[in-house]
C-alpha cells in the first residue's frame, strides 16, 4: 500500500516550481497516484525536459585528472561548490549544505567566509543529479556543517533513495559533521543506514576550540561518545577524520587520548592532509609526519589511513572558488544577518544552528586568493 504524505501546506504550484524538494509519497498526497508518477519519471530519468525544473545552474566546472569541481548559481545569485571524485568503482560526489558556515575552522575557507543561509532540500538533490558519471557514493562534507541544516539534509536523503526516484543505496551516504550534540542525538534515532564521519581534530577540549572556534559550547568528550553511540546503536563502523596539525594536534598526549577512545571501537581514523601550504594558522604536515602519526596510532591498536587531500591543483578545496565568485557577485544577493540560531531543525532555507555566525565574510577575505584549505569535516 501507497504510503502516501498530504502535507495541507503544499500546493501543486509549489511542487512545479521546485519539484526535486519532494519525495514521491509527498507529489502523490498532492498530484495523485498516475501524475506522481509520470512527472517523478521525467524529473529522475535524464532527460531533456526536466532542465525547466531545475534551480540552480553550472556556473564554472574545473577540471582536473580525477576530481571536477562545480560552481552552481543558486537562484538568489550566491554560488556554492560540489566536488565530484572519479575513482576506480565509480563516482563520488561532495555536496554542500550550506553557503558558508558557522563553524569556523581555522583552516577552511568555507568557514572563512562566514554563513549566509541554508540550501533547501531541492538545492542538495540537485548537486547530485547535475553531476556527470556513475555516481555510486554521496559524502556531505562540502560548504556547511550538514547537521546545523538537520531537516533539510534528512529531508535531501530521503528524496535521493526514494525508490521511484534516484532510488540511491542508504548506505552509499555519508554525512560528516563536527558533532552538535542535540542533532547528533536526533540522527541516532533516525532509521537510516547512513555512514557517519565525526570531524575532530582534537583530544582536548583547549585545542578543539582553537581549531573550530564556534563548536566551543560542545564538550568534547560527550561528542566522542555521541558518535560511538551512533555506531553501537547501528552497528555499524565510523570514521574519526583527524586533520594532522604538526606541533598543536601530533602530541604523544594525543595518540595516548585518541587510544583510550578509540581502541576496541568500530572506528576508522582518517587521517587528513591540509589542501594548502599558504595558510598562516596552519602547517601542512610532510607524509614523514603523517606516516610517524600514523605508526604511533598503530601502536596504541588503533586502525587509521592517511587520506591525502585531492583536487588541491584545481582548487577543490572547501570555499576556495565560491568565495571568488560570491565576491565578484557581491551586489547582486543579499546575505542574511547574522541572528542567533537555534538547534539546527529549521525547514527553510533561513539561517539555523544555535552558532553565532562567524562575522567573517565574503567581502575582504583571504580566500579570494585561495589562500585556505579545504573542508575536512
Ligand atoms: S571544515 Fe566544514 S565545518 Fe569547518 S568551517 Fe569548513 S565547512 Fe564548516
Amino acid at each position: 500500500m501507497l504510503n502516501m504524505v498530504k502535507n495541507a501546506s503544499v500546493q501543486a504550484t509549489d511542487i512545479y516550481k521546485d519539484p526535486y524538494g519532494y519525495t514521491y509519497s509527498e507529489m502523490v498526497g498532492v498530484l495523485g497516484e498516475v501524475e506522481a508518477d509520470k512527472f517523478y519519471r521525467e524529473l529522475y530519468s535524464g532527460s531533456q525536459s526536466s532542465n525547466k525544473y531545475k534551480t540552480i545552474t553550472i556556473k564554472e566546472i574545473f577540471r582536473g585528472p580525477d576530481t571536477q569541481k562545480y560552481a552552481f548559481e543558486l537562484s538568489d545569485g550566491y554560488c556554492i561548490e560540489t566536488v565530484s571524485i572519479k575513482r576506480k568503482t565509480g563516482t563520488t560526489v561532495c555536496v554542500s549544505t550550506m553557503i558558508g558556515c558557522p563553524v569556523g575552522c581555522i583552516f577552511c575557507a568555507s568557514g572563512e567566509n562566514g554563513f549566509v543561509r541554508n540550501l533547501t532540500p531541492s538545492e542538495i538533490v540537485q548537486q547530485v543529479i547535475l553531476i556527470n558519471g556513475r555516481v555510486n557514493r554521496i559524502v556531505f562534507m562540502g560548504m556547511g556543517e550538514p547537521l546545523f541544516n538537520y531537516d533539510n539534509v534528512i529531508k535531501s536523503i530521503h528524496i535521493l533513495r526514494d525508490r521511484k526516484g534516484l532510488d540511491f543505496p542508504t548506505d552509499g551516504i555519508t554525512i560528516s559533521t563536527t558533532g552538535p550534540l542535540p542533532q547528533m542525538k536526533k540522527l541516532r534515532e533516525e532509521h537510516l543506514k547512513i555512514q557517519l564521519t565525526l570531524s575532530l581534530h582534537a583530544t582536548n577540549q583547549h585545542v578543539r576550540d582553537y581549531i573550530m572556534p564556534h563548536m566551543k559550547g560542545y564538550d568534547i568528550n560527550e561528542v566522542v561518545q555521541s558518535v560511538l553511540s551512533y555506531s553501537e546503536r547501528h552497528n555499524r563502523s565510523v570514521t574519526i577524520a583527524y586533520l594532522l596539525i604538526p606541533g598543536v594536534n601530533d602530541r604523544a598526549n594525543d595518540v595516548k587520548q585518541l587510544g583510550r577512545w578509540f581502541r576496541d571501537k568500530n572506528v576508522l581514523i582518517n587521517l587528513l592532509q591540509y589542501n594548502e601550504t599558504d595558510c598562516k594558522a596552519v602547517r601542512r604536515p610532510n607524509k614523514q609526519e603523517l606516516v610517524a602519526f600514523r605508526d604511533k596510532l598503530n601502536k596504541v591498536g588503533l586502525t587509521v589511513k592517511i587520506r591525502e587531500s585531492r583536487g588541491g591543483n584545481i582548487k577543490a578545496a572547501c570555499g576556495q572558488l565560491v568565495s571568488r565568485l560570491n565576491n565578484r557577485n557581491m551586489s547582486a544577493p543579499k546575505k542574511k544577518g547574522a541572528s542567533e540560531l537555534d538547534t539546527g531543525s529549521s525547514n527553510n532555507a533561513g539561517s539555523s544552528s544555535r552558532l553565532k555566525p562567524s562575522k567573517r565574510r565574503y567581502v575582504n577575505n583571504k580566500s579570494k586568493n585561495g589562500k585556505k584549505g579545504s573542508s575536512h569535516k
